[in-house]
C-alpha cells in the first residue's frame, strides 16, 4: 500500500471510534479493552490512549482491536467506511493484490433484500416499541432484518440516491451495546440519507437535516420532510458538495436541531458555512437529540 494511502485512512480517532461503536462524550469513552466504569479512554486527532489499561495508538490499530482484524482488513474496513477507493489512480499498486479486493459496491447483489421488507421480532421492538416510528416511515425506508450465524439480529438499512438507486448498507447492530455497532458491506457509499425524498418537495416546503438515520425516522415520524448526514465527524467533501448542489437546486429552508452537546452545535456552524439559511431549532433541556425528544413527546 502507498504511504500517502495509509495516510488518508488516519481520520480523527475519534470519528473511527464513534463508527466502531463507542460512545464518545467530552473526547472520552469507556475503553472496550478492560472492564471500564468512567472514561479512560482519549482521543487526540489520529491517535487514542486509554489512561487505565495503557491501551493505545491510532486509528487503524483501534480497528485492528476492536474487531480483530490484521493490518491490512482493518484498512480496508477504513477505507470502505470513508468511501476511499485505496491506491485508486496508482497503476503501481494494481498488481499488489491490494487493489482488486476494494470492490465498488454491488447493488445487484443486495436489492432483492429491500424488495420485500420483513421485520423481525427485534427490529419491530427496536422501531416500535422503543422509538414509536410511524409505520409508514419505515416502509418508505425499505427498513429490512436479519440474523447472522451467530443469532445476532441486524437492522438493514439501505441508502438511496436521488434516482432511487441503492448505493449503500448500513447494518445496525440490534443488540444494545454490542460491537460492532455498524457494519457496512464493501463499497457502500453511505453519505448523505434518505435523498429520495427531496422528489418530494414542493417549493416552500421545509427540510430538515438530522445526524444519523435514526433521529431521520423519528424527524420523518414527525411529520416533517428530512434527510441525514452521517455523523458529526465525519462531514465528508461529497456531503459538502451533495448539500451545496441540494441548495444551489432547490428553494428550500434548512432546519436542524443540533443535538444538545458540543459536538452537535459544532456540526450546525460547520453546517451553516455550506447552508447559510440553516435555522437553528433548540431541543428541551434534557433531551439529547431529537430521537429522543420525539419519543418524548409521543408518549405524552
Ligand atoms: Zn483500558
Amino acid at each position: 500500500m502507498q504511504k500517502y494511502d495509509i495516510e488518508k485512512l488516519r481520520h480523527s480517532c475519534e470519528g473511527v471510534a464513534q463508527r466502531l461503536g463507542l460512545t464518545i462524550k467530552h473526547h472520552k469513552a469507556l475503553c472496550p479493552f478492560h472492564n471500564d466504569h468512567t472514561p479512560s479512554m482519549t482521543f487526540k486527532e489520529a491517535r487514542f490512549k486509554c489512561w487505565s489499561c495503557g491501551e493505545s495508538g491510532d486509528s487503524i490499530s483501534l480497528v485492528q482491536k476492536v474487531l480483530g482484524k490484521n493490518f491490512l482488513d482493518a484498512c480496508r474496513w477504513l477505507a470502505d467506511e470513508h468511501n476511499i477507493i485505496l491506491a485508486d489512480e496508482s497503476s503501481k499498486f494494481q498488481d499488489s493484490g491490494f487493489k482488486s479486493e476494494v470492490k465498488p459496491f454491488d447493488a445487484s447483489r443486495y436489492e432483492r433484500f429491500f424488495e420485500r421488507p420483513w421485520l423481525n421480532e427485534e427490529a419491530r421492538r427496536f422501531l416500535f416499541d422503543e422509538r414509536h416510528l410511524d409505520e409508514r416511515v419505515v416502509r418508505w425506508c425499505r427498513l429490512t432484518s436479519w440474523k447472522d450465524k451467530q443469532g445476532v439480529a441486524w437492522l438493514q438499512i439501505p441508502y438511496y440516491n436521488r434516482e432511487g438507486k441503492l448505493v449503500g448498507i448500513q447494518n445496525r447492530n440490534l443488540v444494545r451495546g454490542a460491537l460492532p455497532r455498524f457494519r457496512f458491506p464493501q463499497g457502500s457509499q453511505c453519505g448523505i440519507y434518505n435523498l429520495p425524498v427531496l422528489n418530494l418537495l414542493r417549493p416552500g416546503d421545509e427540510l430538515f437535516i438530522t445526524e444519523g438515520c435514526s433521529d431521520c425516522w423519528a424527524m420523518l415520524s414527525a411529520g416533517h420532510k428530512a434527510i441525514a448526514i452521517p455523523s458529526a465527524t465525519l462531514l465528508t467533501k461529497k456531503d459538502i458538495e451533495q448539500l451545496l448542489s441540494i441548495n444551489s437546486h432547490l428553494s428550500t429552508q434548512f432546519h436542524m436541531y443540533p443535538d444538545r452537546d458540543e459536538p452537535g452545535e459544532r456540526l450546525f456552524l460547520q453546517l451553516q458555512k455550506v447552508l447559510p439559511s440553516l435555522v437553528h431549532h433548540q431541543l428541551p433541556l434534557g433531551c439529547k437529540d431529537f430521537g429522543e425528544y420525539y419519543t418524548l413527546k409521543i408518549k405524552h
